[in-house]
């Protein structure tokens, strides 16, 4: 089963929530693992179970690279707020880096992160879209 992280920053979780909609279906199908804000919004809104690390400004973004250091993730969402800087910027920066180091894929945009979970559909042989 494929295990992707889910991250958004404020200004992007109404869209990270709408994908999650979008995608619920396949999700179900995955293991999914979250930071700490962006996990509570999608379980609360979608039928979604999701593990939830920390909050990403006190450590959730170190814990998910953590993860792919340790080869655990298949794909990374993370809905960055482009126009905003955040506090905790230098772990942003980490989990990219660290990304690129262990050939991750990071969709960091929402059609992008469409890209990425049809593309895992494809290997894993389910169904992108639609119905649960
Ligand atoms: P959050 O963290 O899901 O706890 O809001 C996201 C982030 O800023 O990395």
């Amino acid at each position: 089963m494929p295990r992707v992280a889910l991250i958004a920053h404020d200004d992007e979780k109404p869209v990270i929530i709408d994908l999650a909609r979008e995608y619920e279906s396949l999700l179900s199908t995955f293991d999914l693992v979250a930071t700490g804000t962006t996990g509570e919004r999608i379980a609360e809104e979608t039928g979604l179970s999701v593990e939830r690390k920390e909050s990403g400004p006190i450590g959730g973004d170190t814990q998910i690279g953590a993860e792919v250091v340790e080869e655990r993730l298949d794909g990374i969402v993370f809905l960055r707020d482009p126009l905003t800087a955040q506090p905790h910027e230098p772990d942003i920066t980490a989990l990219l880096r660290i990304c690129d180091v262990h050939d991750v894929p990071m969709a960091t945009t929402r059609t992008s992160a469409e890209f990425l979970l049809d593309g895992l559909a494809a290997e894993t042989g389910e169904s992108a879209r639609g119905q649960m």
